[in-house]
């Protein structure tokens, strides 16, 4: 090996993987006898401490590819990798502690629990760990840190959408995931609203360091420095 090759190959390990990986996946759902091929052989890497939009038109597989990362589904073929973990190849006790330690998942509709309070459901993934008053503290400055400090023991009922949503990002936030998905967590909101959620997500990916990666249809949330990821015909299209 001469020099030259010898101090590349050494760059090239010193760079950090990215923090997931997606090479070569297909997914097809099956309905029935009918199969769908969605994803068809989409490969992208998403960077560590990043904020990534996924777009693409409706049933392009947008939301296929982020149960896929949250290892909430399996792709029929191809690999998936966390950091140098392929999620593939986990066991299933081990992909259970990556959705419950290094994923917080924030949805469209919400997904809170109706006869809860607000600092209740912000607990409820801690729950199978145990919370304690230190957790509980913790929530509250969460929900405080979103604006919901006079809304701390209200239930989901006697919140707004906006108000839901930004109990559901301090749910997601709690445990201090590295990856935080968010399937058009604006989709059921007004866009002063809309602004507000994406205001928040990305304060607190800042503060905390970690990823984010959204779906949404909306370019206004975008700005300088994002990862956009469009999907087109079942991969992701080259960004020009
Ligand atoms: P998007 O989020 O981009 O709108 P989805 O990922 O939800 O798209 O869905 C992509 C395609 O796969 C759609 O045609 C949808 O009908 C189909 N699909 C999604 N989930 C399933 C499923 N569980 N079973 C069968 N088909 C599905
Ligand atoms: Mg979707």
């Amino acid at each position: 090996m001469t020099e030259t090759e010898s101090s590349q190959s050494l760059s090239a390990t010193m760079q950090p993987p990215p923090l997931l990986t997606v090479k070569d996946v297909t997914k097809v759902h099956r309905q029935g006898e009918v199969e769908v091929p969605v994803l068809r052989g989409l490969s992208c890497v998403i960077p560590e401490r990043a904020f990534v939009f996924i777009v693409g038109p409706s049933g392009s597989g947008k939301s296929t590819l982020l149960y896929l990362l949250g290892a909430l589904d399996a792709p029929t073929t191809g690999e998936i990798s966390f950091g140098s973990l392929s999620l593939n190849r986990m066991t299933a006790d081990e992909r259970d502690r990556y959705r419950r330690e290094e994923v917080g998942f924030i949805f469209q509709n919400f997904n809170l629990l109706s006869t809860m309070s607000a600092v209740d459901n912000v607990l409820v993934p801690s729950l199978p760990q145990g919370t304690s008053p230190e957790k509980r503290q913790e929530a509250v400055e969460l929900l405080k840190r979103v604006g919901l400090g006079h809304r701390l023991t209200h239930r989901p009922g006697q919140l707004s959408g906006g108000e839901q949503q930004r109990v559901a990002i301090a749910r997601a936030i709690l445990k201090r995931p590295k990856l935080v998905l968010a399937d058009e967590p604006t989709g059921e909101l007004d866009s002063e609203n809309g602004r507000q959620i994406f205001q928040y997500l990305r304060e607190l990916q800042r503060e905390r360091g970690s990823t984010v990666v959204t779906v949404t249809h909306d370019e206004r949330y975008f700005e300088e420095g994002d990862v956009i990821l469009e999907i087109r015909d079942g991969r992701i299209i080259p960004s020009s």
